[in-house]
């Protein structure tokens, strides 16, 4: 070994044991050498005893798994390069050609896209359902059904349905399918923190870590989180089969932001229900969405089972406001950027089109909706943008 390459590749050093930072080390890998020809051909693909090649494990995957299995209450965890890879792999890893997956109407817009897309070409059907309503996902419930996904509140919407009620209502169906049906909660916004996903009926939780794990709006990722070891394995062998590895440097952010995630789940959620509140008091407002305020769709049910809200709020123009008025207060707005995702430490907030989105349950707003997510700017501050921003409103029509 004098090639000095060769001794830079190959170097004897090996550092001292004892190094106990409070952060925990942050492993890159793709190889990952195996000691012996024995090791590598007994290579252990199923439990986390060793490790086989980077895009399976690293000693910083394993420890971000456990962290976010704890989070939720589950016990088996694996990572995905987004949410909505989470999301997607739900459905690889359970669906075949002929079973049906059913998604609630207000669900996450790219899982329904999914459904449409990739699911329609593979063979696998679904349908939409109302989740304020168990007797309607009853309804759809037949011996193809293999999946039902659940989301708590609605994306949007916020509307806040009875998870124990729609499981149990799967649950008195779940020999229909010869393999069982079974539930998977989109849990981004509780994030393991407004309420326990598995003590509310949910199989499986998916879990988008771009947001409040994450919090600094600079990483993607995701999770899906079980209790039960024989579906995490199914989960877990499909995550192998597809390749869908997360970078060491990635899990590193959101370990960072795991520690102070808490702290920032209660301080948006106050910040957004004085928000909410505040909005209700505005002449240009018809409606305020948000499941801690009363009178909003699913509020008793989400005092019921949860014991915070996360940042997001939604606002129904009265209307006498047209679109353009509505586009242009979103414009005005200096504090509140436009923008998809949420959780992070700046405000945001974009328009949508309900009626556009809904399939089987009637949207009962005229006016234009804007959702918002708060951040971790002062209250007084973004109340104050919104003040300058709704004055430049003028009625418009009606
Ligand atoms: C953001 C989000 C996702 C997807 O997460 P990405 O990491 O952006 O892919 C899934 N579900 C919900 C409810 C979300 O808000």
């Amino acid at each position: 070994m004098s090639d000095l390459s060769t001794q830079l590749i190959h170097h004897p050093y090996k550092p001292p044991a004892g190094f106990d930072a409070i952060p925990p080390g942050v492993y890159k890998a793709s190889t990952i050498a195996f000691p012996t020809v024995e090791a590598l051909r007994t290579r252990d693909w199923k439990h986390k005893t060793g490790y086989t090649y980077g895009l399976h494990g690293t000693p910083t995957t394993f420890t971000l798994e456990e962290r976010i299995a704890t989070l939720e209450g589950g016990r088996f965890c694996t990572l995905v390069p987004s949410g909505l890879a989470a999301v997607v792999l739900v459905g690889m890893a359970l669906l075949k050609s002929g079973d049906e997956m059913l998604i609630p109407d207000n669900a996450y817009g790219p899982n329904k896209a999914f459904a449409q897309g990739e699911l329609a070409n593979w063979g696998i059907t679904h349908r939409f359902y109302d989740p304020m309503n168990a007797a309607d996902l009853t309804s759809k419930l037949t011996a193809r059904t293999r999946l039902v996904w659940l989301e708590a509140p609605g994306s949007i919407t916020l509307e806040f349905p009875d998870l124990p009620k729609l499981a149990a209502a799967v649950g008195a169906h779940a020999d229909c399918h010869p393999a069982g049906i079974v539930t998977a909660l989109d849990n981004t916004w509780g994030a393991g923190i407004a309420f326990n996903a598995f003590e509310l009926g949910a199989d499986i939780s998916v879990h988008a870590l771009t947001k409040y794990p994450s919090g600094g709006a600079d990483v993607l990722m995701g999770s899906v989180v079980t209790r039960d070891e024989a579906l995490h394995h199914l989960v877990h062998f499909c995550h192998m089969r597809v390749g869908y590895g997360v970078a060491g440097n990635d899990v590193e952010l959101v370990l960072r932001g795991l520690p102070s995630m808490a702290l920032r789940y209660a301080a948006q959620d106050s910040a957004t229900r004085a928000l909410a509140a505040w909005f209700q008091a505005q002449p240009q407002v018809e409606a305020v969405l948000h499941p801690a305020l009363a009178g909003s769709p699913g509020h008793e049910v989400w005092k019921r089972d949860c014991s915070a809200a996360a940042c997001l709020l939604s606002v129904v123009f009265k209307p006498g406001f047209a679109q353009p008025e509505v586009d242009g207060f979103c414009n005005r707005l200096k504090l509140f950027k436009l923008g998809y995702s949420w959780a992070g430490p700046m405000s945001l907030c974009a328009p949508y089109d309900i009626s556009a989105l809904r399939t089987v349950t009637a949207w009962p707003f005229k006016g234009g909706l804007v959702r918002f997510s708060v951040g971790l700017e002062a209250l007084a501050d973004l109340q104050a943008d919104i003040s300058q921003s709704l004055a430049g409103m003028h009625y418009s029509k009606g």
